[in-house]
């Protein structure tokens, strides 16, 4: 991705972006946003989304890599939950039930707690998810809707890119 294109996105949002390394991209985000430009909006909008999700809660999201994957959009990120009263209150619930041989049950119960209610850290998921799902359906290097091309080497784009790309 274009240097002040990345850049502007590190700048809109610090805390997703405090391993990237700027101009010098000497850090685990050193090879910057390894995509095209035409995903520039799709990025923006996945952080935006993360970023009102998260609102004050003491979640904390980075990005370890951003890149073109198989024609699709890869945000590898990294997710820090501060260690609540609630946690430990289910860590010791949890330490319990399997001491006294109902494991099975306490992941009965868990499976249904994430029926009631999904938890940030899965609605987190779902964006990133989501920003891929747009991704295989605009192009990579113009931001037109686009669609997955070509065989063993794949790329998602428009047709008049494709067509510059093969030539
Ligand atoms: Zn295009």
């Amino acid at each position: 991705m274009n240097i002040d294109l990345e850049l502007k996105l590190v700048k809109k949002y610090p805390i997703i972006f405090s391993q990237y390394g700027g101009d010098i991209r000497y850090t685990c985000m050193g090879w910057g946003m390894t995509c095209g430009d035409g995903w520039y909006n799709i990025i923006d909008e996945l952080c935006e989304n993360v970023t009102t999700l998260i609102g004050n809660k003491s979640i904390k999201v980075t990005a370890d890599q951003v890149k073109e994957k198989f024609g699709g959009l890869s945000f590898y990120y990294n997710i820090e939950v501060p260690e609540t009263f609630m946690n430990n209150v289910s860590y010791i619930f949890r330490n319990a039930m399997f001491k006294t041989k109902l494991g099975r049950l306490y992941w009965i119960i868990v499976d249904f707690r994430k029926k009631i209610y999904r938890t940030t850290e899965e609605k987190i998921r779902d964006i990133i998810d989501d920003g891929q799902y747009k991704s295989y359906k605009t192009c990579e290097l113009c931001g037109k809707p686009g669609k997955t091309r070509g065989q063993g080497w794949v790329s998602t784009q428009c047709k008049e890119c494709w067509e510059k790309s093969i030539k």
